[in-house]
């Protein structure tokens, strides 16, 4: 029996999930930064908004689970306090903060976050070493970030990576997950890289072809570990099958409007089997990427209803 028939991946159900960003500080300035354009224009969520948000996401009673998310939210000084606020209703299961992971490497104040009530973390890494502290612009942050993992293992927290594909860290990408899968990490994220404009103005947007070519070596690397890889954004009909599943499930994500305006840009969604194709939350390709490689209608395939590609 192979290792995918045997393994049962546990992943996050992203659709259980309601994201408040609640600040726009940071402490990086990474090359694909998907706020660059727009931050300026973000407010930071006051404590009265949040608490009503809170309260209407406890009512609701639809996400039963937090992500409180930003620029960099760990350097947003009040987020125990808002973590505390929303744990006190112990009614979210999970509380999760999406992060850098560098003040993870101050065992003080992970110590404090998790004392709140963070039980979750998404921290985002990006290649190894020299390759993640160029896409971040901050020297020294792979090794903060690498320790901040690290501390995770001495709480019960669950921990999941996030790594964004590009030109830049495509080749590496192998390698960097072989390790990831070696850290206190339960499950490991590949994000295709949103240009948030209409064309790929840095050339960093990676062809499916690229893609595919990957998946060997992936699997590869971490198969035996029995951790899983999600990839987020990518045509779902080109999934190699476990242990890496393309799946386009997103959660609830309350940011201010300003920011759907510049996503909008990136025009996701498009395929020319749109109308023949079963896969209803599908992100196909980009308006930036079809203008790069082309629509990929030989190399993509509609779904059945049963969710197996090829049948046009
Ligand atoms: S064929 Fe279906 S699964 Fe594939 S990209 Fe198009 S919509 Fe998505």
């Amino acid at each position: 029996m192979s290792i995918s028939k045997e393994i049962q991946y546990s992943r996050i159900n992203l659709k259980s999930y309601a994201v408040i960003p609640v600040w726009y500080g940071c402490n990086s300035s990474c090359t694909i930064c998907m706020l660059s354009n727009v931050r300026g224009r973000l407010a930071t969520v006051d404590f009265d908004t949040f608490s009503r948000l809170i309260a209407a996401l406890v009512n609701e009673r639809r996400y039963d689970n937090l992500i409180l998310s930003g620029a960099e939210v760990t350097t947003f000084s009040h987020l125990d306090q808002y973590v505390r606020y929303a744990a006190s209703f112990g009614y979210f299961r999970k509380i999760q903060i999406q992060t850098n992971g560098r003040k993870l490497a101050d065992k003080e104040y992970l110590s404090r976050l998790i004392d709140a009530g963070v039980n979750e973390f998404f921290v985002s890494v990006h290649g190894q070493s020299e390759i993640h502290d160029a896409i971040t612009r901050t020297p020294g942050s792979y090794a903060a970030t690498m320790a901040g993992i690290g501390n995770l293992s001495e709480y019960p927290v669950h921990v999941i990576t996030n790594t964004v594909l590009t030109s830049f860290n495509r080749l590496e990408i192998a390698a960097l997950f072989r390790e990831l899968c070696t850290a206190p990490v339960h499950e490991m994220h590949l994000w295709n890289f949103f240009p948030m404009d209409t064309s790929d103005r840095l050339d960093l947007v990676v062809s499916m072809p690229d893609l595919l070519m990957l998946f060997p070596e992936i699997s590869s690397a971490i198969g035996a570990s029995g951790k899983p890889l999600v990839l987020k954004g990518f045509p779902e009909c080109l999934s190699p099958g476990a242990p890496c599943f393309i799946n386009s499930d997103f959660p609830l994500n309350l940011i201010q409007d300003d920011f759907w305006f510049e996503f909008a840009k990136n025009g996701f969604g498009t395929c020319v089997y749109k109308g023949t194709c079963s896969a209803e939350e599908c992100w196909g390709l980009s308006r930036a990427y079809i203008e790069k490689y082309g629509d990929e209608r030989h190399l993509l395939s509609p779904l059945s209803k049963s969710g197996t590609a090829g049948a046009a």
